[in-house]
């Protein structure tokens, strides 16, 4: 089954689309014309995303254009425009200059959707600082691990995230030197900072030092099967891959009014929440509150989304609304609709032409990739289940691992192996924090690999398999199992750990954990209840595990490693696989 929206009903489609013949862009693209449809900062001090993202706009026509709409959670709302936020972005600067923060030193943030995030991640970028989101919704281990690996100097949070989290926390992150209270009225003591006193008495006047388009502009983590999470760091070259998806994928024309429902703790709340739009200087939507399908179609009609960018597990909430009460809704501002983070399934493609009036575009990237690498543009035949075809400069391939240091390429269509890219495109992350030898060992003959199994049919779409590891999604979260499994060790119960993804319909994979008890200890109805608050207060709930189910024993390869791909397996009730490497 294809769709063609353009094609089909040419007025369904009002604007024509930035990129309307796949192949000749394709062919003509060039990463050097993108750049040339950017500024760089005045007299030739570099390429900064927030000069292009804020300034540009700031001191030419946009100025008094709204870039964000902020909606609160209370239904209060505020607009600020390309002139504001240049203000308050370069306040936000001349903080960070003044508390000693120069180029490289990490900021992080650990708050809602709320304005400050947002001027604070382009103030950071604008002083050539490293912007560093934390999802709200972590509990206190996972904020450590990213502020120690981080090197966090500064943290902008809430007086309630501070003392509920972080505070207890401070003695273990000595390189924590100050942090930044969104909403404390004074200063107090322990490097306590009252952000609004600070940007009251801050300078509106700020000039951008030189910014190497290689140097690091954001650092985010992101979790790996074994060990800690990864921080993944983007120089502020990638700005030219988020203002190419920016035209070619999402489709920005002047006047556009978009939303990106994704949070900034996660790599699409950023590369789409706040950079991407600005970039076209258009308005971008925040929404503080969380999903809730009424508010959510209340958002689309009432603010005349034109271009909105959401993820599976809401659509698949949407859905749940039925089709009807969606299309009492006056949607006719809204142009296309795109998706990312999981796998869409092809229902929620068809749900989308009855009750939105047009198919749902998906795409697919990672924090890796540092923006969108492989789309459904909205003048190509979408295929309902594929993630579509490469982005123009982006060279995809599917991949078999012949040996440490050899890949071969598969060149049969509908062949199943590992999605890899050609490495060099601008967004491509730079390394990983303190690790350089994983990531090395993510480029393979002369390809990165990016830990996705996939195929391309014989026109050149991909379609999405699984993941080659074990890796969990849900609601389009990526969580590691190590980080779960070792907070659940830390409970006195607890022997051993292994975590899985198990899937769910709604949330496309639910957290599971197998635990195995310590001497002494019974499995109980208590004790599995027990364990999950445990989890919860450790890792928060978008992390913790929302079941447990005991074993007397969990089962081992040679090495002594839990094997996850079998507890999976058994869950799932599908057959064991491999075993040759199981323990005796
Ligand atoms: P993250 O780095 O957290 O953005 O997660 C990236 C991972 O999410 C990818 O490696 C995929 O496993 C998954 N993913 C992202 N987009 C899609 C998509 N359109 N379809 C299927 N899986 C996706």
């Amino acid at each position: 089954m294809v769709f063609n929206p353009i094609y089909k009903n040419p007025e369904s489609y009002p604007q024509r689309p930035n990129l309307l013949d796949y192949e000749k862009t394709g062919d003509t693209f060039s990463w050097q014309a993108m750049r040339s449809e950017l500024d760089g900062l005045p007299e030739g001090r570099g390429l900064n995303i927030a000069h292009e993202a804020v300034d540009r706009h700031a001191d030419g026509e946009r100025k008094n254009r709204v870039a964000l709409q902020w909606l609160g959670r209370d239904d209060t709302s505020r607009a600020v425009t390309y002139g504001d936020l240049k203000a308050q972005t370069s306040r936000f600067a001349n903080i960070l200059r003044q508390l000693g923060l120069g180029k490289g030193d990490t900021v992080c943030t650990l708050a809602g959707r709320i304005p400050e995030l947002y001027i604070a991640a382009l103030g950071t970028l604008k002083n050539t600082s490293v912007f560093c989101p934390l999802f709200s919704a972590f509990g206190p281990e996972p904020i450590y691990q990213r502020l120690s690996k981080g090197d966090a100097r500064i943290l902008l949070t809430t007086e309630a995230d501070y003392r509920g989290k972080v505070e207890p926390l401070r003695n273990r992150l000595p390189k924590l030197k100050h942090v930044l209270l969104v909403d404390a009225s004074d200063h107090g003591a322990g490097g306590l900072l009252s952000l609004p006193r600070l940007m009251a008495e801050a300078s509106e006047a700020y000039t951008i030092p030189h910014t190497d388009p290689e140097d690091i502009a954001v650092l985010h983590f992101t979790s790996g099967t074994t060990g800690m999470p990864k921080g993944a760091l983007h120089a502020h070259n990638a700005v030219l891959t988020h203002y190419m998806t920016g035209k070619y994928v999402l489709d920005f024309h002047p006047g556009d009014v978009f939303w990106c429902t994704a949070d900034p703790g996660w790599v699409t709340g950023t590369s789409y929440g706040i950079l991407s739009p600005l970039l076209h200087g258009i308005t971008n939507i925040v929404d503080e509150a969380d999903f809730d399908a009424g508010r959510w179609c209340d958002i689309l009609a009432g603010r005349k989304v034109s271009v909105w960018y959401t993820a599976p597990t809401a659509i698949r909430r949407l859905m749940r609304m039925g089709i009807e009460p969606v299309r009492t809704y006056d949607l006719r501002h809204l142009r296309v609709v795109h998706s990312v983070g999981e796998p869409l399934n092809p229902e929620a493609v068809v749900w989308g032409i009855k009750a939105l009036g047009m198919p749902i575009h998906d795409n697919w990237w990672q924090t890796e990739t540092g923006g969108i690498m492989i789309a459904n543009f909205p003048a190509m035949e979408i295929r309902p289940g594929s993630m579509g075809r490469p982005l123009p400069g982006i060279e995809a391939a599917i991949v078999r691992r012949t040996g440490n240091d050899a890949v071969e390429v598969i060149d049969a269509p509908d062949v199943q192996g590992e999605l890899a890219l050609r490495p060099g495109w601008p967004s491509m992350f730079r390394g990983y924090l303190h690790d350089e030898a994983r990531y090395r060992k993510c480029f393979v003959g002369g390809w990165y690999l990016t830990g996705d199994l996939a195929r391309r049919d014989a026109d050149g779409y991909f379609w999405f398999v699984g993941r080659a590891d074990d890796i969990i999604k849900t609601s389009g979260h990526m969580v590691g199992p190590f980080e779960v499994e070792s907070a659940l060790m830390q409970h006195p119960a607890v022997a051993e750990a292994g975590v899985i993804g198990k899937p769910h319909p709604l949330v496309g994979e639910l957290v599971k954990a197998f635990v195995a008890l310590k001497p002494g200890h019974a499995a109980s109805d208590e004790l599995r209840l027990e364990l999950i608050g445990f989890a919860r207060k450790r890792l928060g709930p978008a992390v913790a595990p929302k079941e447990i189910d005991f074993k007397t024993d969990l089962p081992k390869n040679k090495a002594g490693k839990i094997m996850r791909r079998l507890l999976k397996a058994r869950e799932l009730g599908l057959p064991d696989g491999d075993l040759s490497t199981l323990e005796d």
